[in-house]
């Protein structure tokens, strides 16, 4: 946990739509999407570059984690998006998924 990390807070103490296993959904707080969630691990890790960090079962229960908070919001089409440096998009520097679904408003990031 680093404390000048917004998302450890909000991991610690945020308003979760979903919490499990090790990872929280929160909503977005400038949707772009009608529904657009992000998908946070509690582990601090800056970027999906460095993924394996996590080990193949936190892995694949990440994975599982965001299709059933897609399941959850009844969402059958979606998108799952992560900005990967400030290249592509990415703004907090804790690795995190967004999921959108309904309708778009534009790319997050
Ligand atoms: P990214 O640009 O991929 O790093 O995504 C960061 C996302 O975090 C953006 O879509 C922001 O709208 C969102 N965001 C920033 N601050 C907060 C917050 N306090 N609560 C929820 N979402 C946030
Ligand atoms: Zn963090």
């Amino acid at each position: 946990m680093s404390s000048d990390c917004l998302f450890c807070r909000l991991v610690a103490e945020g308003d979760h739509v979903r919490k499990a296993d090790g990872f929280v959904a929160i909503k977005d707080i400038n949707p772009k999407a009608e529904t657009h969630l992000l998908v946070i691990p509690e582990k601090h890790v800056p970027t999906f570059r460095e993924i394996s960090e996590f080990s193949a079962d936190e892995s694949k229960r990440m994975l599982e984690f965001i299709a059933e908070t897609a399941r959850e919001q009844d969402l059958e089409d979606y998108r799952v998006v992560s900005n990967v440096g400030e290249g592509g998009g990415q703004t907090i520097f804790h690795l995190h998924w967004h999921v959108l679904g309904g309708r778009m408003g534009g790319f997050p990031g």
